[in-house]
């Protein structure tokens, strides 16, 4: 990979080069499938902070494939088209039907691109909210999946002599000349800002500039009701891409289907703190149980909006601040060590026992032992469960005074923004009219479509690997063989 101080060969005929913005899963997907498949091209990414990686590096639950061979070796039936229902039914009818399909049909065969290209470990599969099965896939090792994957991919882009890493280059605008057609005009570059200059490059260019979640000011524009909530992303999760689309007349889609996450991790030190970090999903999915006041309220594998609007009402109810507190016990701990001994280590989950844990929180010690009591039936098969919920993870919670478990305090954040920029499912800008907008493709959370009004655990960074690669073939005219 050529050094960022070298000079960019900016007068290059354009369908040589492929500019990626952003250095997410989005983006490097996108760069590495041109890398793989084009050596001809010459791959420019420009990222506007120090460091690759965006929120991609902070995933903590995994990437979902549906009819992978480690779900065969588990014994789980499933299938591309049991992953489309379930997104479908999460997207409550808004989206893009023909986005969904083609993230659900491309899922097994992204998670195999990471790990046969990039020697990735996927191995542990395990069940996430609004999944009918478990599909979400991460490593059995310590290393979060996202900041496997993030160094993996990152590591290798620097093998590569025709690709050139641009840090600390923040685009500003795409350059546009006139040209015949409904559009009326194409993308023929961007214009980015690096050590204070200006400076441009040219050729077709794939947006992957993640989210809007950081953005007072365009939360404030499209969920004026969620201003002032936490959130878990990046403090760069401005939404740019979306403005830069919008100035050449891209259409949005679901603009304001704004994902508010119901477990960010309330850190006791800094309680106020902005910035939030998650509570990933995986910990439910293992066992981990949500409590206000020491009573579950919840089926806690549901889909992230409904839990979200049952904590948000449970908490009105008991006239409490929004949130809640996940609970874990010594089973669940071991299938997901890794992640909670950080958290522990953060001071953000503590172990104790069931005395310590309501002394802690002011509860009454008999009337969560009653709760554990009666949860422990429902696990054991005994009895359903009245809130529905039908996966437990492994183990019983604690009823004696001195049984030890994990729990932490959370609240509700804003966690992802499903909608974005409307693409096809050839990864093309799309217009007026539907019409793609030459030489502009757009790639992960900076797009909209995929989702609808809820996304899964799991689907983003498959929105990432999938439609990144889809965009680095359409951008560079190479047939799709995904
Ligand atoms: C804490 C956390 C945990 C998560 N866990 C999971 C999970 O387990 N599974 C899952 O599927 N999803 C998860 N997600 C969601 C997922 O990580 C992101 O939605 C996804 O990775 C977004 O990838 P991206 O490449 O689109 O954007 P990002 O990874 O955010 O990358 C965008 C990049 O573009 C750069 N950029 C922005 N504007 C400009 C500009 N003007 N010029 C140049 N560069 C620019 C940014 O600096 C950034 O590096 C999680 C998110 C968070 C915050």
């Amino acid at each position: 990979m050529a050094n960022s101080s070298e000079k960019i060969e900016s007068t290059m005929p354009h369908t040589e080069n492929v500019i990626v913005v952003g250095a997410g899963l989005a983006g490097l997907s996108a760069a590495h499938q041109i890398l793989q498949k084009s050596p001809k091209i010459k791959v420019f990414v420009l990222e506007k902070m120090k460091s690759t990686g965006g929120n991609s590096i902070k995933a903590s639950s995994g990437i979902n494939g549906a009819g992978t061979p480690q779900q065969e070796r588990a014994n789980i039936h499933d299938s591309p088209s049991l992953f489309y229902e379930d997104t479908r039914k999460s997207a409550k009818q808004l989206g893009d039907e023909s986005l969904a399909q083609t993230l659900s049909e491309r899922s097994a065969n992204a998670v195999k691109w990471l790990e046969q290209s990039f020697g990735i470990d996927l191995s542990v599969v395990s069940m996430l909210g609004g999944h009918s099965v478990a599909r979400t896939h991460r490593g059995g090792g310590k290393i979060p999946p996202g900041f496997a994957i993030m160094k993996a991919l990152g590591d290798k882009l620097g093998t590569y002599a025709n690709c050139q890493l641009i840090t600390e280059a923040k685009v500003l605008n795409l350059i546009t000349k006139e040209h015949a057609g409904p559009i009326g005009k194409k993308v023929i570059g961007v214009n980015y800002l690096k050590d204070n200059k200006e400076e441009s490059l040219f050729g077709n260019v794939i947006l992957a500039t993640g989210g809007f979640s950081a953005s007072d000011q365009l939360v404030s524009k499209y969920r004026p009701d969620l201003v002032g909530l936490p959130t878990t992303n990046s403090e760069g999760t401005l939404g740019e891409g979306l403005e830069m689309c919008q100035a050449v007349n891209a259409e949005l889609i679901d603009a304001d289907q704004v994902q508010v996450h119901p477990t960010g991790f309330v850190d006791p030190k800094d309680p106020a703190s902005k910035s939030k970090f998650l509570a990933g999903e995986a910990l439910r999915g293992e066992g981990g149980i949500l409590l206000i006041g020491g009573k579950r309220f919840t089926d806690e594998l549901q889909t992230r909006d409904f839990v979200t609007a049952k904590v948000l009402e449970s908490c009105k109810r008991a006239n409490v601040s929004p949130g809640s507190v996940i609970a874990l016990n010594p089973a669940g701990y071991d299938k997901i060590k890794h992640h909670v001994d950080f958290y522990v280590f953060k001071g953000l989950m503590k172990k104790g026992t069931l005395t310590e844990m309501c002394t802690e929180l002011n509860w009454d010690v008999d009337l969560v032992r009653a709760e554990f009591e009666s949860y422990n039936k429902v696990v054991e098969g005994q009895e359903a469960d009245s809130k529905g919920r039908k996966h437990f993870g492994p183990g019983k919670f604690p009823t004696a005074n001195d049984g030890e478990l994990f729990w932490g305090l959370t609240t509700p954040v804003l966690h992802f923004t499903m909608g974005g920029v409307h693409i096809n499912t050839s990864a093309q800008v799309l217009g007026a009219g539907g019409n793609a907008i030459e030489g502009l493709y757009a790639a992960g959370e900076v797009s909209g479509g995929v989702h609808g009004a809820n996304r899964l655990g799991g689907s983003s960074l498959l929105e990432c690997v999938v439609f990144g690669r889809i965009a680095a073939d359409s951008s560079t005219g190479a047939g799709s063989s995904l």
